[in-house]
């Protein structure tokens, strides 16, 4: 009888065994996990990561529940626009309540309002406004593309990041060894033509968002412009720590991160939910940026929450964040082919994905680097409470 059982048992275990294999090479087909770089994958998910860009302006526990299953912690970055500088103290008291009511979960990046720089004492206003943030945990200070592209001078020409009137505070936080963030112009496609379907529809995000593209602005600095006023203060100023946000805004080349990188030693660059721009170049030459500046490349996914979600907001947000994590930890961390497809027109989930994209298969040393040691590094404290 004991007999009987133990090769019934036997058998069932036998045949759960095939149907999960049948399952595996399934899933194998369409571009899940093969298991000769399951390691990897695994490895990433378990090991403490920061996302160095997101933009929360409110307690969610949706993203601490998000946080502890996959180990994160964020870096929320206080950002004004040129015309809503009155938000500023009230973004700056939720990054500081945050960082103070979960310092686990949350450090935080501040800014400051260039709206007021012809009022007489901004300068010292702004710099004793940095100490004060930096003295509530601030780890860096975020410039916007309002710099460059809105804001004017009393001549008429668009105020410049290499404008004299930022020295005094950049080399203030270089004294106090904190790093500037710099979100500056846009993808170079914002300064290109526009392209539609035949039946009129927009083809990419410059086409449904015309305020944002350039193309037909003669009027508003080039895309080679705003690079190049980046550039002087990143010569100019040595000892100042520099991030480009976004991956600089040189998205489309990863050639082009690379001249800034060797010509400059203080620059490093955060993808800033720019992954779709490395999956459009060659595989390998991905994988070997990634390698040879394997200390001066940080993870950011530009997510975030506002305050007044709805509960449908919240879920949708949630699928985003879930399906975005698990395609861009498969993408670095193996070499499957990833479904993807209809990028051009967005990053959200899609139903069908038109083709594949190969993973660029980093090591365990460079996903530690990427994904929180270069976090470390380049905005020191940002690991507080979560060594
Ligand atoms: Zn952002």
């Amino acid at each position: 009888m004991k007999n009987k059982i133990t090769a019934l048992l036997t058998l069932a275990l036998l045949a759960l065994a095939v149907s999960c294999n049948k399952q595996n090479t399934k899933k194998d087909n369409v571009g899940e996990l093969s298991s000769e770089n399951t390691s990897n994958l695994e490895y990433v998910k378990s090991i403490k990561k920061i996302d160095i860009h997101t933009h929360v302006r409110s307690e969610q526990q949706y993203l601490i529940n998000f946080m502890d299953k996959y180990n994160y912690k964020y870096c929320a970055i206080v950002n004004i626009g040129g015309s809503n500088h009155n938000t500023l103290q009230s973004q700056i008291d939720t990054a500081k309540m945050l960082y103070n009511k979960y310092p686990r979960y949350y450090g935080w990046i501040t800014t400051f309002d260039i709206s007021k720089r012809e009022e007489s004492g901004w300068t010292n206003a702004v710099i004793s406004q940095l100490k004060d943030d930096f003295n509530n945990g601030a780890v860096g200070v975020k410039i916007w593309k309002t710099v460059g592209m809105e804001f004017k001078k009393e001549n008429g020409e668009y105020l410049q990041l290499d404008d004299p009137i930022f020295i005094p505070i950049f080399e203030f936080m270089a004294q106090e060894g904190k790093t500037l963030l710099l979100h500056m112009g846009e993808p170079i496609h914002a300064w290109m033509p526009t392209y539609t379907t035949k039946e009129g529809i927009g083809r990419n995000y410059w086409a449904k968002r015309p305020e944002y593209s350039f193309w037909d602005k003669p009027d508003l600095p080039s895309y080679s412009d705003i690079m190049a006023a980046r550039d002087h203060v990143l010569q100019k100023h040595p000892n100042l720590k520099i991030v480009g946000a976004h991956l600089g805004s040189l998205e489309f080349d990863v050639d082009e991160i690379i001249t800034r990188l060797e010509l400059y030693p203080n620059f490093a660059v955060e993808i800033g939910g720019r992954t779709r721009y490395f999956m459009w170049q060659a595989n390998g030459k991905v994988r070997d940026f990634f390698i040879r500046y394997q200390d001066r490349i940080m993870y950011g996914t530009d997510r975030g929450a506002s305050s007044n979600m709805t509960p449908e907001q919240i879920k949708n947000t949630l699928e985003g964040i879930l399906y975005r994590n698990d395609l861009f930890l498969r993408y670095y961390a193996t070499d499957n082919e990833i479904p993807w497809g209809n990028i051009i027109s967005s990053d959200r989930p899609i139903p069908e994905s038109s083709y594949t994209v190969t993973g660029i298969n980093l090591s365990k040393n460079v996903l530690d680097k990427v994904f929180y040691k270069n976090a470390v590094n380049w905005f020191p404290g940002i690991d507080k409470d979560y060594k």
